[in-house]
């Protein structure tokens, strides 16, 4: 897990003084309503939310699209006509704003969200403020031969519009800004409208990072009432140039026919395979991490394990001693009738309780009669292959576990329930060859070997990270390359010096 980042960053002495004002803020009483100041509630919070809620207009909060494009569209111009050094200084600057509040707008996601865990939701938002891909990545490309030189270089489009989840709304946020960004576009975002207000509260602290550092007013904007209307808006607005969306198949099918270019991350079922040759204590460990991370809300968690008829008995006495709760018969078919809504028979995807999805699980145990000790960080269940639950992204710690013959078997399995929408999937394994055959069979974005899943996030695993796994679009973890376009520049006859 990534560590608490106390000495990562110096801030300058105005970020210090915003720093004091705001938690005076938060201290006292709300301020009185400015003139320009909206009441407006969007999606009344579950709870009260950690930051008190106001929907006040300015930092890149506007009412309408039309307004918020404008100013993204003026802003674009601003940062196209600066140095690539201010950029860097820009980036820098939202990395170590969104550190210092990294834990403050977990809380708030939660709150008003009600999903998942604030304490992770703190290591997202680290983990994207930290290793989202930036400006370094933009190298440009030279070729020289008989007839001079030609240089490609990454340009931006202009104003992205970005659509973001409910179930990461402050990690996709940030993230998309660093990747947008760097890129030199600028924002507009619609987001969920069961996550407005943390949203607002992100976008408001991005836009003082950015002009802290130096960067045009509105670099980052958004639309203080989201809707699906103000989304579809801003899918077919001319102002805007590229579309990027986070969420399930509808806004991608959406997206997808809006006629603008989009990059589209959707939903995924990821499968976790586990065969005999496997370590079984850190699978279970492996497992248990993984598909409880923030309650299974996130696209990339496990959602249903495989595991070889041969071991599948010891791999669930493991997770049981790790920490999981093993559901007997009757108590699965409790859990069933308080999960979903709707099912739909064998080997198809059941509807899910909605007010049930990124809860704890031991609030879901509650609401199927069943009390438990303590609070265990996920429920597991031994299911037959047809099950509801191996076939539907559930988004809740209950996770089935089914068993086959032999791995073969498990890798088609696994590509079945996985619906072929090539997002994510990994395996527990020390035969190589079985750990190559599924990672070709399966052809997901993201494929994790003999970890949690979050490892393919870059989360004690390698490489940057991305809260935008575009998969139907193929873009996969996308970064500032992905929100670039290429453009070539040409010298004929000139500029080869050897
Ligand atoms: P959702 O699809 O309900 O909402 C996502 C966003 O799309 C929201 O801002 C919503 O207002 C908007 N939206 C929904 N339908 C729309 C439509 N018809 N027209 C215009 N806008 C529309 O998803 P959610 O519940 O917020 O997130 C969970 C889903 O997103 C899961 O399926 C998960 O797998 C997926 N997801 C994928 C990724 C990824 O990187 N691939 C990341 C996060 C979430």
């Amino acid at each position: 897990m990534i560590p608490p980042d106390g000495n990562a960053v110096r801030l300058s002495d105005r970020q210090v003084d915003i720093i004091a004002t705001r938690l005076a803020e938060r201290l006292s009483a709300p301020p009185a309503a400015q003139s320009n100041t909206t009441t407006a509630s969007i999606n009344a919070p579950r709870s009260a939310p950690v930051i008190a809620p106001r929907v006040a207009l300015g930092e890149g909060v506007f009412t309408t699209v039309d307004d918020a494009v404008e100013a993204a569209g003026v802003a674009f111009r601003e940062l196209d006509g600066m140095s690539l050094d201010r950029r860097r200084k820009i980036i820098a600057s939202i990395r170590s704003s969104m550190l210092e509040h990294a834990e403050e707008l977990a809380r708030h996601a939660q709150s008003e969200t009600g999903l998942g865990r604030a304490e992770h939701k703190a290591i997202k938002n680290r983990l994207v403020a930290r290793k989202t891909a930036g400006t370094e990545v933009l190298t440009s490309h030279a070729v020289t031969g008989d007839h001079g030189l030609t240089l490609t270089e990454y340009a931006p489009f202009g104003v992205i519009g970005a659509i973001t989840p409910t179930t990461n709304p402050t990690s996709t946020i940030i993230c998309n800004t660093i990747a947008m960004l760097s890129a030199g576009n600028s924002i507009v975002f619609n987001v969920h409208p069961n996550a407005s207000e943390c949203s607002m509260a992100n976008v408001r602290l991005l836009h003082r990072a950015i002009v802290d550092a130096g960067g045009p007013d509105n670099l980052v904007s958004t639309v203080a009432e989201p809707t699906i209307e103000s989304a579809q808006a801003l899918m077919g607005h001319e102002g805007v140039r590229l579309l990027t969306v986070t969420g399930g198949s509808g806004v991608v099918r959406q997206a997808m026919a809006s006629g603008k270019r989009a990059i589209c991350a959707g939903p995924g079922n990821p499968p976790v395979v586990v065969d005999a040759t496997a370590d079984l204590e850190h699978a279970a460990r492996g497992i248990i991490a993984g598909a409880s991370f923030d309650n299974n809300i996130v696209c990339t968690d496990e959602k249903e394990v495989i595991a070889v008829e041969s071991i599948v008995q010891e791999l669930l006495q493991k997770m049981i001693h790790f920490g999981a709760y093993l559901l007997t018969g009757s108590e699965l078919s409790r859990v069933e009738q308080a999960i979903f809504s709707e099912q739909r028979g064998p080997r198809r995807r059941s509807v899910v309780q909605k007010d049930l999805i990124g809860k704890n699980a031991k609030e879901i145990l509650a609401r199927a009669g069943i009390s438990c000790m303590g609070d265990p960080p996920l429920l597991v269940a031994r299911v037959p292959n047809d099950h509801p639950l191996v076939w539907t992204e559930q988004m809740m710690p209950v996770l089935p576990v089914t068993s086959v013959p032999d791995v073969d078997r498990g890798i088609e399995l696994a590509k079945e329930a996985e619906h072929g929408y090539g997002h994510s999937s990994g395996m527990y394994s020390r035969d190589i060859d079985a750990l190559s055959r599924m990672a070709r069979t399966i052809n997901t974005s993201i494929f994790t070997k003999n970890g949690p899943f979050f490892a393919g996030l870059g989360e004690g695993g390698e490489g940057y990270t991305s809260f935008t796994i575009a998969s139907p679009t193929g873009e996969g973890l996308t970064g500032p390359i992905s929100f670039s376009r290429l453009r070539r520049c040409v010298l004929v006859d000139h500029f080869r010096i050897v």
